[in-house]
């Protein structure tokens, strides 16, 4: 497919001070936008400026959620290029996702090579201090006027481009997280493992909840015994219970995070045994107090690692070391990573696409 760049008139205004970068509320000038129809297939294919959509009021996704998303980075080397970090995984699991929500795939190498266009054409948008980066919101949404539930004929799928600020700004910093014996995120058979905006919707209660309570993150645990822990937030989580790094297993209802895989391939580099296993809340008490448990993790895309400093579960509160300070592993497989994101190590395992 071709892919048309349509001139850019006038740049945004730019947050020059990059310590003031929110999240996700600037976006550069342009985005990539492609079209879908059946019958026709993928077309239209553009970069273009950075402008709202005009969508039909009925449009199918405004109603049912037909939608995917997902989020990548780009980082700046210390030699001033520009890489992306494992954009393959992102673009297949965009289709794995698109098959699960009767959405048409796309071609990922085509996905990659338009990735590559627009942030090149973007590169001054990245930026260039310590902890910095350029977050990639590739999306998917059903477009089609229509009332009726069945999958659109018509869908819209674009990438927008956010420059975010560096996330820990006093060094990595412990959370404090509040199980919930209520809410679940995901059951089995249902779409856990899919980065579609339902699943994000629905966890916003319980999240409000935690944190009208003072925690910063709520864990899910399993929707059938809600004995098991699935996730933290929108993030996976890791324990290094009896020296051995414990994560949940990807049996549906949980996403297959990359920041995740990522994590499990340093830690085998490190020498650590990994079991991809579900541990239970009782572990987690148990073993907090034991010393079996000690440190845990979230991982995303987003803020790379977010140590835990304390669970709370029904009127109990555990806290791991000091509940202040970040784990020892904790800290060299944050370390490790970033460093190949930012090219300060060797990239070991091929991750690192340079545009
Ligand atoms: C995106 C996401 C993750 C993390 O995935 P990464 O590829 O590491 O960013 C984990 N859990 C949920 C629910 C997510 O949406």
């Amino acid at each position: 497919m071709n892919l048309q760049i349509l001139p850019l008139e006038k740049h945004k205004p730019r947050i020059a001070d990059e310590t003031q970068l929110a999240f996700g509320k600037q976006f550069t000038d342009r985005m990539f936008v492609m079209q879908y129809k059946t019958g026709k297939g993928w077309h239209d294919a553009r970069i273009q400026p950075y402008q709202p959509f005009a969508l039909d009021p009925a449009a199918m996704v405004l109603h049912y959620a037909q939608e995917i998303f997902e989020g990548l980075k780009a980082f700046r080397r210390p030699d001033g290029q520009v890489a992306l970090f494992r954009p393959m995984d992102n673009f297949r699991r965009f289709n794995h996702g698109a098959r699960r929500m009767c959405m048409p795939e796309v071609d990922e190498s085509f996905m990659l090579q338009a990735l590559k266009e627009l942030v090149r054409l973007e590169a001054d948008w990245v930026p260039r201090s310590e902890g910095t980066s350029l977050y990639i919101r590739p999306t998917l949404i059903a477009s089609e006027p229509m009332l009726g539930v069945r999958p659109a004929d018509e869908y819209l799928c674009f990438i927008i481009l956010c420059p975010v600020g560096a996330y820990y700004k006093g060094g990595l910093a412990p959370v404090k997280i509040w199980i919930s014996d209520h809410y679940v995120r995901a059951a089995h058979g249902g779409t856990g493992e899919v980065k579609t905006g339902g699943n994000y919707a629905a966890s916003l209660f319980a999240a409000r909840e935690a944190g009208a309570k003072g925690y910063d993150q709520v864990l899910w645990l399993d929707a059938k015994e809600k004995k098991h822990v699935e996730e933290v937030g929108s993030m996976n989580i890791c324990f290094l219970f009896d020296g051995k790094l414990v994560t949940s297993p990807l049996a549906g209802t949980i996403l297959d995070g990359i920041t995740r895989r990522s994590i499990l391939a340093l830690a085998r580099d490190m020498g650590l045994d990994i079991e991809q296993r579900a541990l239970s809340v009782d572990e987690i008490f148990a073993g907090a107090e034991n010393g079996r448990l000690s440190e845990a993790f979230g991982t995303g895309t987003a803020v790379v690692i977010s140590p835990v400093g304390q669970f709370t579960y029904r009127d109990q509160t555990v806290v791991l070391g000091d509940g202040k300070t970040t784990g020892k592993v904790t800290r060299k497989l944050y370390d490790t990573l970033t460093g190949i994101q930012y090219g300060r190590l060797p990239d070991t395992h091929g991750w690192v696409d340079l545009l």
